[in-house]
């Protein structure tokens, strides 16, 4: 028997083509009149929110950096305050939006989150932050946006490489959620219906990355599959990925990508039954190795040595995820562990 405490996120989630249009709308729904529009540096259709924005007062900032650097959010609070803002629009990956709810954590401004990869950190109430070289991740209700606005046209070209990694990033939130103490028939429904839509959803972009029906699968994958991140709690894999992007600069999504299948393997014997589940979902033979095949077959990483990693690191990536463990299926040792990352570094296959 499981036993479990379930709670769902508020939210209003807005899905379609053009949605983008709607995002003055939406901020007025909120009752704000002067957003902060925050991206990153390309400001990648920053454009056409302003003139969705159009003609309410828009501040803008520019600065939205992975793993959300604590300096970068001082500087957009100094923006954000000399606009006198009112709430925050944020267009981007995980990047923009950890930049809004990092500013949502200091001012409790509400958030309108146009995400434009698949994190899926738009639907969940948590913050890993930057300082000095360490992630740490914060949970508040405080920081959950207010309204997500998933525009599938936005997300037509993302380059199919940053689109496969990202959407590992997505299948890793339902991979682990399926294992987490939380785990329960609603997660398992969601987690698998995520895990379901990714395969093909991939197969289609890289035959035509402009297929909007496979596009808008990849998204509603990403968000299903970041409602399961925000209800169960994360293991082993999450642990991994945030020493890897936190303490040793790692990318986001490529690092989950080449790490999901050793934790899988990893996990597997711990975690019969749902391995079984997740081969399945992915129409593939045995979880682990198949998920990495597939991978390879699309072109993604596989190496963590390719992502720049060197290897003298690895006892040290091993020792800080022994020495605050999340809670996984398998206990986290040192050994064991070591030897993942040694596989994942050169590319290996998972076992
Ligand atoms: P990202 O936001 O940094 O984007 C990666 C790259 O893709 C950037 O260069 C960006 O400009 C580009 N890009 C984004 N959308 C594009 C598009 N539609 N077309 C072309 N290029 C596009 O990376 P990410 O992987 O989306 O997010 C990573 C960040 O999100 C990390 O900081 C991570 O910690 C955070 N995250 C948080 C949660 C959470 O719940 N708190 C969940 C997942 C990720």
């Amino acid at each position: 028997m499981r036993t479990f405490v379930h709670e769902s996120s508020p939210g209003r989630v807005v899905f379609g083509a053009d949605v983008v249009d709607r995002v003055g709308d939406e901020v007025r729904r909120l009752g704000g009149n002067r957003p902060l529009v925050v991206s990153g540096p390309s400001r990648r259709s920053v454009d056409r929110v302003r003139r969705g924005l159009d003609p309410l007062a828009v501040g803008e900032f520019a600065g939205a950096a992975m793993h959300a650097p604590v300096e970068v959010t001082e500087q957009a609070l100094t923006e954000l305050r000399r606009h006198r803002a009112d709430c925050v629009v944020s267009i981007g990956g995980g990047s923009a939006t950890g930049l809004s709810k990092a500013l949502a954590a200091r001012t409790d401004l509400p958030q309108v989150v146009i995400p434009t990869t698949y994190s899926g950190s738009e639907v969940t109430s948590v913050l890993g932050e930057t300082s000095q070289g360490r992630k740490t991740t914060r949970s508040s209700p405080m920081l959950l946006p207010e309204t997500v606005l998933y525009d599938v046209n936005l997300t037509l070209g993302l380059p199919v490489a940053a689109s496969v990694t990202s959407a590992v990033n997505a299948m890793a939130h339902a991979v682990e959620a399926l294992y987490s103490p939380q785990a329960n028939g609603l997660v398992d429904a969601v987690a698998l219906a995520a895990i379901r839509m990714i395969g093909p959803g991939l197969s289609g972009i890289r035959v035509d990355p402009r297929d909007t029906e496979c596009r808008a699968a990849l998204l509603e994958a990403a968000w299903l599959a970041g409602m399961t991140l925000a209800s169960a709690g994360m293991g082993l894999h999450h642990k991994l990925c945030h020493v890897l992007g936190g303490s040793f600069g790692l990318a986001h999504a490529p690092t989950h990508t080449v790490v999901l299948p050793h934790v899988l393997a990893y996990n597997s014997p711990a975690i019969g039954r749902t391995t079984a589940r997740i081969a399945d979902a992915l129409g593939v033979g045995d979880a682990a190795v198949g998920l990495a095949h597939t991978i390879r077959d699309l072109g993604g990483p596989v190496s963590l040595r390719a992502l720049g990693l060197r290897e003298a690191d690895l006892p040290e990536v091993a020792r800080r995820a022994v020495a605050a463990p999340y809670a996984n299926p398998r206990p986290v040792e040192q050994a064991p562990l070591e030897a993942l990352l040694r596989i994942a570094w050169e590319g290996g296959d998972p076992r």
